[in-house]
């Protein structure tokens, strides 16, 4: 399998995990755009965030609100995000929710 997230999932390339459950895998963004970044994706390989079941993306919030608690942003607040499709800057097409906090953004 050629996609990056699914290598990261499967620990065939490090990276910092943060979060894990039976569902959805979290780990740091190699270039962090604030002090919290963290990338939330499900373990099963689905290209484009608008194509998850209902259950997936229950899963991935579940995971980022527990990732905000454990980053300590649940109160100052952050945000989610997921890009879809090129014109959205898009460059990894393993759906991934975006958890970014620790400033003002
Ligand atoms: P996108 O632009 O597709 O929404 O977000 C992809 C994100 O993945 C980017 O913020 C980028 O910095 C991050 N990223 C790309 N390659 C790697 C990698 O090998 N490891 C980690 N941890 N993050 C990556
Ligand atoms: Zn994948």
């Amino acid at each position: 399998m050629s996609c990056l997230f699914c290598r990261i999932v499967d620990g065939e390339i490090p990276a910092t995990v943060v979060h894990e459950t039976k569902t959805t895998v979290a780990f740091r963004d190699i270039r962090p755009k604030a002090p919290v970044h963290v990338l939330v994706i499900p373990r099963e390989h689905v290209p484009n965030a608008v194509d998850l079941t209902g259950e997936q993306l229950g899963d991935l919030f579940a995971a980022a609100k527990e990732v905000a608690e454990a980053e300590g942003v649940s109160e100052t607040g952050y945000r989610l995000v997921f890009n879809t499709g090129p014109d959205s800057g898009q460059e990894v097409f393993h759906a991934h929710l975006h958890v970014l906090g620790g400033r003002k953004l």
